[in-house]
């Protein structure tokens, strides 16, 4: 195993809410949730999860998984509005933990990087 070449990902967990306001319009509930390690995506048994929350949130959640700059807003801003604008869901993003993975495990592009 090769240590020189390992990075960090967060973990995230992405839960539904509703803003108050309006109702739920698309196919998710309240506390409904899934999560994300690595390129992962893992939903509970039995849950689903729509497609078009999912493809708003997937540019959001793949950057939250790494360390951003704490004054960025991308470290700061936890909950996204659902796409369907007439819809009340909220989704919370977490960052729940912590995960090594190795370059030479997720790639076979070759690693130039240098550590600092
Ligand atoms: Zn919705």
């Amino acid at each position: 195993m090769q240590k020189d070449d390992a990075f960090v990902l967060y973990d995230i967990k992405v839960e539904v809410a509703n803003n108050g306001i309006n109702p739920m319009i698309c196919n998710h509930k309240v506390g409904d949730y899934f999560l994300l390690s690595g390129e992962n995506f893992s939903l509970p048994d039995g849950q689903s999860f729509p497609i078009y929350c999912l493809a708003a949130l997937i540019p959001i959640i793949t950057v939250k998984q790494r360390f951003t700059d704490p004054h960025d807003w991308i470290s700061t801003d936890h909950e996204v509005a659902c796409p369907d604008v007439n819809c009340g869901g909220i989704f919370k993003i977490s960052r729940i933990g912590k995960r090594t993975f190795y370059h030479h495990q997720v790639t076979q592009a070759r690693c130039t990087c240098i550590k600092r």
